[in-house]
């Protein structure tokens, strides 16, 4: 049995959930020492494994980056972590890949830095990492992802997986209680709270620019129903495709929340939280893996990039730190019936591939 495989068989017993994958990353960390690297447990104070392996001549480094976390899906009213993201087999890829880099002697220049980030369901791990210091010195990253049959099937790979930025705002309204009877007295957080609704549905920008913009919880129950409500709040869900566009749609949105509160003399407190940045790759790095797709496939494999409204947060990797040149490729492995689904399957000879594509494009960077 191949290697990848075999380290996927095993990860995909030990499913653990975000920022609890003590099992996994002991077995990543275990396996990196043995293969060579300098390993450093509990980044961050997480569950996140960092290895690196410094050739000592100068050079790039390059960062190979895997999520190590499990879902956990409700089964006969039991929550069970499970494998449906397919993040053990990204573990696997990266892992074999970097095995072979070392037993091979192919890391000649530079660092190679292995990075197996916890809690990317949890859009979290990859925030932690960095404020631990992950990739100060990093140079380039570069990532994968499965992807269901109706994006690609075994038979291609695309250089470029485009996730969106999705974002939630919340809007706290504040108002004035006041008896039923006399509600000339109290400013009521219901009509501000739909005159901000209103607002934001009337935001409008560039047609051409993909977005969307709706409120998705309102929340207000002062407990009586014969007095003014006083305390309210609104939940707005945020995506596009584009983080300038995230960025212009935030600043409208909060105006307009603020405008429609103060049309009834209410106030209010909007707050950003659970953001992912939309991907943003370096072209370098996109012709890089497009040519490690074509000497992994042949010219037919060769995907066109792809578009997902999902989210990863892999790309705050690049938000934080603008000079990283990121990549990221989505692995053709017939997923049927998709991610995040119970029965989520995928053809394990996908693997043997998406390694291939990684040590095509380390041995491009780090070869002297
Ligand atoms: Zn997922
Ligand atoms: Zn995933």
């Amino acid at each position: 049995m191949s290697r990848v495989i075999e380290l996927y068989d095993f990860l995909h017993t030990i499913p653990e959930l975000g920022f609890e994958e003590h099992k996994t990353a002991a077995f990543l960390a275990g396996e990196l020492q043995k293969a060579g690297f300098t390993v450093t447990e509990r980044v961050g104070d997480t569950t996140g494994v960092i290895g690196v392996y410094d050739s000592g001549i100068d050079g790039p480094t390059l960062a190979l980056r895997a999520d190590i976390d499990a879902l956990g899906h409700m089964i006969d009213g039991n929550l069970c972590a499970m494998h449906t993201c397919g993040h053990d087999a990204h573990s696997a890829m990266v892992l074999s890949a970097a095995e072979e880099l070392i037993k091979t002697g192919s890391v000649q220049k530079g660092k190679l830095k292995i990075i197996f980030q916890p809690a990317e369901e949890l859009g979290t791990g990859a925030p932690a990492m960095i404020k631990a210091g992950a990739i100060a010195d990093v140079d380039i990253i570069l990532g994968a992802h499965l992807r269901p049959i109706e994006e690609l099937t075994i038979k291609q790979s695309t250089p470029a997986l485009y996730h969106a930025a999705s974002q939630r705002l919340k809007g706290l309204f504040h108002g004035v209680p006041a008896h039923g009877a006399r509600p000339h007295l109290g400013v009521n957080v219901i009509d501000a709270a739909v005159a901000a609704i209103t607002a934001v549905n009337a935001i409008h920008l560039n047609p051409n620019e993909s977005y969307s913009i709706k409120a998705t919880r309102f929340t207000c129950d002062s407990g009586v129903t014969n007095a003014i409500p006083a305390e309210a709040s609104v939940i707005w869900d945020v995506r596009s495709e584009l983080n300038s566009t995230m960025e212009k749609l935030i600043e409208k949105a909060k105006a307009a929340i603020e405008a429609g509160a103060a049309t009834v003399g209410a106030t209010v407190e909007v707050t950003n939280y659970q953001g992912i940045p939309a991907a943003e790759y370096s072209d370098e790095m996109v012709d890089l893996l497009a040519e490690a797709i074509t000497a992994a496939y042949g010219a037919g494999g060769l995907h066109a990039p792809v578009k997902t409204a999902g989210g990863e947060d892999f790309h705050f990797y690049s938000k934080e730190k603008p000079s990283i040149k990121a990549g990221y490729f989505g692995l053709g492995c017939d997923l049927m019936p998709g991610l995040h689904h119970p029965d989520m399957k995928f053809n394990k000879d996908s693997l043997e591939k998406g390694k291939e594509i990684f040590l095509y494009a380390a041995k491009k960077i780090l070869q002297g």
